[in-house]
């Protein structure tokens, strides 16, 4: 009995092993894995955007259009200014330089025109804003503008200009909006009377502008206005039929027909605030507007150009 048991033994352990191999290569071709979790917890971080500060997230973008020429102190000034006013009230934002680098006269609505194009596939606001006119009173908002345009300095908080209508200076109004009432006339070489015109368009198209409420500083305290009227003179020229024009109106120019080469973008870094300067290069059609030079031959002294320009009849 035991000579027979010692026989079969060795037959049993072969079967014993087969069975086992053939059972451990069915289980590693069968599709489940362990439940345990082997990926990287430092780069799922990465992939969402908990990283971002909660109150940037899923905010309005806010263009800071500034129309400029030759204001490099000013603009020293304005660019941390902004930086610091900006960040407190976590504002998505970005600062564009319009530079006019022709040699036409400053045209601010034009510039306006052309920083809007330039950034009106990123930004869902803008502010036009004044280089030389800085907020003070942290209870100024810049965020976005759903309703109707904001007037930040408005005329009972503005140093200097007191009008009910006026509405230069700074000025928020969403893109929907600025491309409603085609951005501004294009037909305002030299200073003054542009923001005028503005407030007709988007009083045309029933959008009422709206002030700061609320506000407890007054027209001494609200802003700072760097501007020495002796050393940043107003190019108050008016020459052929400019103060006529100018006086109405505008229904023929405006965002869909400036003309202009964007020459180029320069991204610099002033006391830490990133600034994009636009070199634009405006063109004049001298049939529509020859005032955007005001030539001083002895003829046009004696016949075409006038005076100041008196009170607005917009
Ligand atoms: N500006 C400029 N260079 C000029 C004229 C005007 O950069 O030669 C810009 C600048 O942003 C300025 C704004 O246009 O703040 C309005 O012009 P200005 O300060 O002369 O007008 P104000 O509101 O003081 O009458
Ligand atoms: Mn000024």
């Amino acid at each position: 009995m035991e000579s027979r048991w010692k026989l079969i033994r060795p037959k049993y352990l072969l079967i014993g092993i087969l069975i086992t191999f053939f059972i451990t290569c069915l289980i590693s071709t069968l599709p489940f894995t362990t439940d345990k979790c082997i990926c990287d917890d430092s780069d799922r971080s990465k992939r969402d955007s908990t990283n971002v500060p909660e109150p940037l997230r899923n905010l309005h973008r806010l263009a800071v259009l500034v129309p400029f020429r030759d204001r490099f102190e000013e603009l020293l000034t304005f660019a941390p200014h902004m930086k610091r006013f900006l960040h407190k009230q976590n504002i998505d934002y970005r600062i564009f330089i319009l530079h006019q680098v022709d040699r036409f006269r400053f045209n601010r609505a034009s510039l306006v025109n052309v920083g809007f194009l330039h950034v009106r596939n990123e930004f869902d606001y803008i502010a036009m804003h004044d280089v030389d006119l800085l907020p003070l009173n942290d209870n100024l908002s810049y965020g976005y503008p759903d309703a109707s345009p904001l007037h930040v300095s408005a005329p009972d908080l503005h140093p200097r200009y007191h009008y009910s209508t006026f509405i230069g200076g700074i000025l928020l109004i969403k893109r929907e909006h600025f491309i409603q009432v085609n951005g501004m006339s294009n037909k305002y070489w030299g200073w003054g009377l542009e923001d005028d015109e503005f407030y007709v368009r988007l009083k045309e198209a029933n959008l009422m502008v709206r002030r700061p409420q609320n506000i407890s500083t007054g027209t001494q305290n609200t802003f700072r206005h760097i501007h020495d009227k002796n050393h940043r003179k107003r190019d108050t020229t008016k020459c052929f039929n400019q103060r006529e024009v100018t006086r109405k109106r505008d229904r023929e120019t405006g965002l869909d027909n400036v003309s202009y080469k964007l020459l180029e973008v320069i991204n610099v870094t002033i006391s830490d605030s990133p600034l994009a300067i636009l070199n634009i290069e405006l063109l004049c059609d001298k049939e529509l507007t020859p005032w955007c030079e005001c030539v001083k031959t002895n003829e046009s002294k004696d016949k075409k150009i006038v005076g100041e320009n008196k009170k607005s009849s917009l």
